[in-house]
């Protein structure tokens, strides 16, 4: 990803501070989203390492990772698999609970998502503790995905999610970061 890219993407990204609540800065990517150039760039950086090889699915994480999860989806003509939160899919679900800062969540994928081996790659839009995408990697495990890579357009380095992810021998793309 070269340098002008790089601060093109970052600056098409706005930052709200105290939301949603004091002491966060989120970063939000509807501006992002809104900008014809920005979004598609942001889509074809992210696929970049895997055109032209087999994805079978690519599975976005609600709701942010559908958005660009559907799009690198079409990119790369794979499926797409959501990952949701607790009590919206309306099929046979595997469930997994995660830590958040409070207390814990829950998010469901279909059990029947993917065939056994079949290849795939997780989106959303940011990675932070690494929690959120952790537990999305172990519930694409579960119902027999191989994971083949995880890919974020925001990496919050100093959260260390991203190393957690490499930890569990998994390739991360990220496109930019924010202290
Ligand atoms: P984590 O599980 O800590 O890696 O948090 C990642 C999830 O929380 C992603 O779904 C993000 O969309 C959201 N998130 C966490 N921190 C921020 C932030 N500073 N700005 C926007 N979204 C965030």
């Amino acid at each position: 990803l070269d340098p002008r890219t790089r601060s093109a993407l970052k600056d098409a990204i706005r930052t709200i501070p105290d939301y949603p609540k004091p002491g966060i800065l989120f970063r939000d990517i509807t501006t992002l989203l809104g900008d014809a150039r920005a979004f598609r760039r942001a889509v074809d950086e992210l696929v970049h390492p895997f055109a032209g090889g087999r994805i079978d699915q690519v599975a976005g994480i609600e709701a942010r990772g559908f958005i660009l999860g559907g799009a690198i989806a079409h990119q790369l003509s794979s499926g797409f698999v959501p990952i949701r939160k607790k009590g919206k899919l309306p099929h046979t679900t595997v469930s997994i609970a995660y830590a958040l800062e409070y207390g814990t969540d829950e998010m469901e994928i279909h059990s029947d998502a993917v065939k056994p081996g079949d290849r795939v790659i997780l989106v959303d839009d940011l990675i932070a503790t690494g929690g959120t995408a952790t537990a999305a990697v172990e519930l694409l495990r579960r119902i027999g995905a191989e994971v083949v890579a995880a890919c974020f357009v925001i990496d919050l380095p100093e959260l260390g999610g991203a190393d957690r992810l490499r930890a569990l021998d998994l390739p991360v793309r990220t496109l930019i970061e924010f202290e």
